[in-house]
């Protein structure tokens, strides 16, 4: 398949799953067959995925990208040798990084969770063609990618402010809300991929969906107490 195609989840997937190392191989920049052009949009993920392996503890040269053409054998021959001895070289994953199995593992599990937000949070980026290669260091920061990560918002619906007018459990793209006619609105947190559509769709008077970051998020009320109360007009 396309380079483009490779998902930043895909990667961490296979991390999560005790890779040692992940090789993506695309087709030469500015010679895509199609108007895609998907390879700079592979590049563009193992920039961002190199900066996340850092944050998680994970040594970045374990994830590599190489742009060669169907007829180069022997430069891709090259390219996975030189890629394999340095994998081999680094050792199995987390061991070498002194992170416990259980550690890396939920470390991870919640990086995964988050690949939705962080590719909405990146767009822009992750949409811009780097033409040349001194542009690569620089283009996602270390600092830029912990504060991402370490100030992740969460969307919470206010009880007291909901009024089941319903738009954001119809809008929200993974069925993340429960709610329905007359019944305050709730986001599941586990489901929830911090899209932040909810937030954007509710209406301003009602204001119901907050952002959250650096606290935990309040629990979610009990089901016998999400009738929502309307209050009467004074005649
Ligand atoms: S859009 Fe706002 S008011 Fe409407 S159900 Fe959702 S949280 Fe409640
Ligand atoms: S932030 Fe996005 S995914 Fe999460 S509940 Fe709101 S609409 Fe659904």
């Amino acid at each position: 398949m396309c380079s483009g195609r490779v998902d930043l989840e895909f990667v961490l997937r296979a991390f999560a799953k005790g890779m040692d190392g992940v090789f993506i191989g695309g087709c030469r920049l500015n010679e895509c067959n199609y108007i895609t052009h998907g390879n700079y949009d592979a590049l563009n993920m193992v920039l961002l995925c190199k900066k996340i392996m850092e944050h998680l503890g994970l040594n970045p040269q374990r994830l590599r990208i190489e742009f060669l053409s169907s007829g180069e054998g022997n430069l891709f021959t090259e390219a996975v040798d030189d890629f394999t001895k340095t994998v081999k070289d680094l050792g199995q994953l987390g061991k070498a990084e002194a992170i416990d199995e259980d550690e890396l593992r939920s470390r991870l599990e919640e990086a995964r969770k988050l690949v939705p937000y962080i590719k909405i949070a990146k767009r822009k980026k992750l949409e811009t063609h780097l033409e040349n290669e001194e542009e690569y260091d620089g283009f996602f920061t270390s600092e830029e990618i912990d504060k991402l990560i370490n100030e992740v918002v969460s969307y919470h619906i206010d009880p007291e402010k909901c009024q089941a007018c319903m738009i954001c459990q119809r809008r929200c793209p993974v069925e993340a809300i429960s709610g329905g006619k007359n019944r305050i609105h709730v986001i599941d947190q586990d489901i929830c991929i911090k899209c932040g559509t909810c937030f954007e769709v509710c209406l301003p008077r009602f204001g119901a969906v907050n952002q959250i970051s650096g606290e935990p998020v309040p629990p979610p009320i009990p089901e016998e107490e999400r009738t929502v109360v309307r209050k009467r007009k004074k005649s």
